[in-house]
């Protein structure tokens, strides 16, 4: 998600004036091959969807560690004059732990109008934000639950006090549009979901619109039919990193490094004016190409949304119009462009690489803050020592207001200390290792784990075991002290 508001203003003021591997604690898929189902579905065909599920220490209403969703298909239709959403979700799963029923996580504004479970009708009761569909499941076995459903989407309270806070979930516009924010959670606003970040699957998308309208989703554009649109995730993608959008859009295409498809969706009178910002994407993706190795997905992408926000949305970034403070039209391509490079960061730490509970958080943030810094101090000729005498400042008043960045807050989500706070600690590796090392690290780090779920110890054992020194002491305090380390 992009960095809170507050961190922008600072930066103009003083204009003015990241060998073999350890193993990751948790979180970490496997990458064993899954054995095939005695008959029925080739489940083996969804082996990259495969995870290793965790309770979350924050929110832990959301998510089933005893679910591992290999792939999601849906099929879903809008009619904007009803604002109805009409849906079929085809879960294909792996028991992670002996199960008796499947519960996953969906929204009670949906009248569901039928279950099958291994296609059998089964009975499907929709209760505090839970489906739960009876069934028998053994440990790695796999199962198929469908699940048929209608209704006009509903969002829920994000927990948080940013500036930019909004309902998280799918949102309906005024004229019948469709959009969603929904990190931490919110999937589960659109579709039944497990919705936690350590539960990556594979997706295929389908959405049917009327004439007139476009669907976008994450993933790679597969052949539209008709005013059907189609989306693939051949990489795993994790709950929060999925999206959706209606409207009447425009579509430019354009050609990232290596000849990557790169798709704009904007809404004509509406994002025009920030078209010269999103065609600068190829030319992001390259900056971060050269520091950080080969963008991890198959295309690339940004859809606009009425957003004051922006999220890294796999392959397909969901970006809003923020409030920087500004009139001036360069100020505000600045802001924007800052945030872009933000969300495409993200597709290498966040995205390939994510964490595995909400207490990691730091671990997308820390990274995607820093690589907008170097690219905008590159861009405004401000040295790495400026940037460090204003960051500390800034990462003091955080760890004042809001505490360390290692253990946040349930009621705090995606505060500032989550961004600023980390990325200050990786300029203090930065600084130690030289260019050289600290960019093979988060070259290996990004590209060694892709698919995965990471957390601090992994982390923590991985940057030891690459550089060969022993930074555990840095990077805790780094995450835990009340105060800016020295
Ligand atoms: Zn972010």
């Amino acid at each position: 998600m992009r960095r809170p508001l507050l961190l922008a203003v600072p930066v103009l003021a003083l204009i003015a004036g990241c060998s073999p591997d350890t193993p990751p604690s948790t979180g970490a898929t496997t990458g064993a091959p899954v054995s095939s189902a005695p008959a029925g579905p080739d489940y083996a065909s969804w082996a990259a969807g495969r995870s290793a599920p965790v309770a979350d220490p924050l929110y832990p209403s959301y998510g089933n560690a005893g679910v591992d969703v290999l792939h999601y298909g849906l099929e879903l239709s809008w009619a904007p004059e009803t604002k109805t959403l009409t849906g079929k979700a085809t879960i294909r799963l792996r028991a992670a732990s002996d199960l008796t029923s499947v519960r996953l996580d969906f929204s009670q504004a949906y009248t569901v109008d039928g279950v099958t479970f291994n296609g059998a009708s089964a009975a499907g009761t929709v209760a505090d934000n839970d489906l739960t569909v009876p069934g028998t499941v053994a440990k790695d076995a796999f199962a198929t639950v469908v699940v048929q459903y209608h209704g006009t989407p509903v969002t829920v309270p994000m927990p948080s006090h940013r500036g930019d806070v909004e309902p998280l979930g799918l949102t309906v516009t005024k004229d019948g549009g469709l959009w969603t924010m929904q990190e931490p959670y919110g999937a589960s606003t659109w579709y039944p979901a497990n919705d936690h970040p350590s539960d990556k699957a594979l997706y295929d998308i389908a959405v049917t619109v009327p004439e007139g309208w476009a669907a976008v989703a994450s993933g790679t554009a597969k052949a539209q039919e008709g005013t059907t649109f189609r989306y693939a995730s051949a990489d795993p993608v994790a709950t929060y990193l999925t999206t959706l959008a209606v409207g009447r859009y425009q579509k430019e295409t354009a050609e990232g490094p290596r000849g990557i498809p790169v798709t704009y969706w904007f809404r004509k009178g509406v994002d025009d004016k920030l078209l010269p910002s999103l065609r600068k994407g190829p030319q992001q993706l390259a900056w971060l190409e050269q520091r950080f190795g080969p963008y991890p997905f198959a295309s690339a992408g940004v859809v606009m949304v009425p957003s004051e926000s922006g999220m890294e949305t796999q392959q397909m970034i969901t970006m809003g119009t923020p409030d920087y403070g500004t009139t001036k039209p360069a100020e505000f391509a600045k802001y924007f462009e800052d945030d872009l490079l933000h969300e495409y960061a993200h597709q290498w730490f966040g995205d390939a690489v994510g964490p595995a509970t909400w207490k990691d958080l730091w671990l997308n943030e820390g990274w995607a803050t820093y690589a907008q810094h170097l690219y905008a101090n590159e861009r405004d000729k401000i040295t790495a020592k400026q940037w460090e005498e204003w960051a500390r400042g800034v990462d003091s008043r955080l760890r004042g207001r809001l505490g360390p960045p290692g253990n946040p807050k349930a009621e705090n989500f995606a505060e500032s200390n989550v961004y600023m706070c980390p990325a200050l600690m990786l300029h203090q590796i930065h600084k130690q290792l030289g260019d050289d090392a600290f960019f093979a690290l988060a070259r290996e780090w990004a590209q060694r784990h892709r698919g995965t779920s990471q957390d601090r110890a992994s982390f923590i054992a991985f940057v030891n075991q690459q550089t060969g020194k022993d930074f555990t002491t840095l990077i805790n305090t780094w995450l835990d002290s009340p105060t800016t380390p020295k």
